[in-house]
């Protein structure tokens, strides 16, 4: 089935996804998200030169961190929405309250600037220095909801389907706000599915997105498991259609 994935990022070992895109090929990934990250090996420099080089194939998502000053912030994703970006990343584990009142000036910026913002959710394996601040405690998905109910031009996904823990705030904001998404990347975002876990039954498809984090050489599997487990719990051939391709085309933007 043919396949846009909302949620990769670029390899150390294949800085421009060369060989990343020999696996979309081989397995019907027409397009792909890259969001980029804190490092600068991986991060926004990285992903611009990756994804003009793709242009049709790959997007970009520029990496803020919201602990810089608000009107830098502002500055940068007005940059790289110039170089074409059509989202922004974000990493609330470092210890910043998406909701926090402060960030209404980049909120509105997002909107005005038609952008998305995907975020990480939910839990992270220790950073290599322990010191560093990292918690679950502000990557939820209601950290969320005051920028979501005040910016419906602004569509936001949380990645990891929002987390293990937290997966109902997920399921509630995808039930009630329309601008609310969520990928379904491993990790917490196959185990919610995996378990089987209550309220994921009665979601609107519409707003469940596949998203991989990098799966590469393994996308045919995943499209096996993902068909199989989806069938399993009484969902549509159109529901795995919506999930696989047509949501993220619209997302993106692409005439689908
Ligand atoms: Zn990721």
């Amino acid at each position: 089935m043919k396949k846009i994935d909302i949620h990769i990022h670029l390899q150390k070992d294949d800085p421009t996804l060369e060989s990343y895109l020999a696996h979309m090929d081989a397995h019907e990934v027409e397009a792909a998200l890259v969001h980029a990250t804190s490092r600068e090996e991986v991060g926004n420099e990285a992903v611009r030169k990756a994804v003009s080089a793709h242009p049709d194939r790959l997007y970009g998502s520029v990496y803020v961190d919201l602990r810089r000053p608000v009107y830098a912030c502002i500055d940068l994703i007005k940059e790289y929405r110039a170089h074409g970006f059509k989202s922004i990343k974000l990493f609330p584990n470092l210890g910043y309250d998406p909701n926090d009142e402060q960030f209404e000036p980049f909120w509105q910026a997002v909107e005005d600037l038609g952008l998305m913002c995907l975020s990480h959710c939910g839990w992270l394996a220790p950073a290599p220095d322990k010191r560093e601040r990292r918690s679950s405690l502000t990557a939820t998905p209601f950290h969320f909801e005051i920028p979501a109910r005040r910016h419906p031009g602004i569509n936001f996904i949380f990645a990891h389907f929002g987390g293990g823990a937290t997966y109902l705030e997920t399921v509630t904001l995808l039930s009630r706000l329309k601008n609310c998404y969520a990928d379904t990347c491993r990790g917490w975002g196959v185990w919610v599915w995996e378990q089987r876990m209550p309220g994921l039954k009665g979601l609107d498809f519409h707003h469940v997105l596949f998203g991989t984090d990098s799966i590469g050489a393994q996308y045919g599997e995943h499209e096996k498991w993902w068909t199989q487990t989806l069938l399993d719990m009484g969902r549509s051939e159109d529901d795995l259609k919506l999930y696989f391709y047509e949501n993220n085309a619209r997302l993106l933007g692409l005439g689908a």
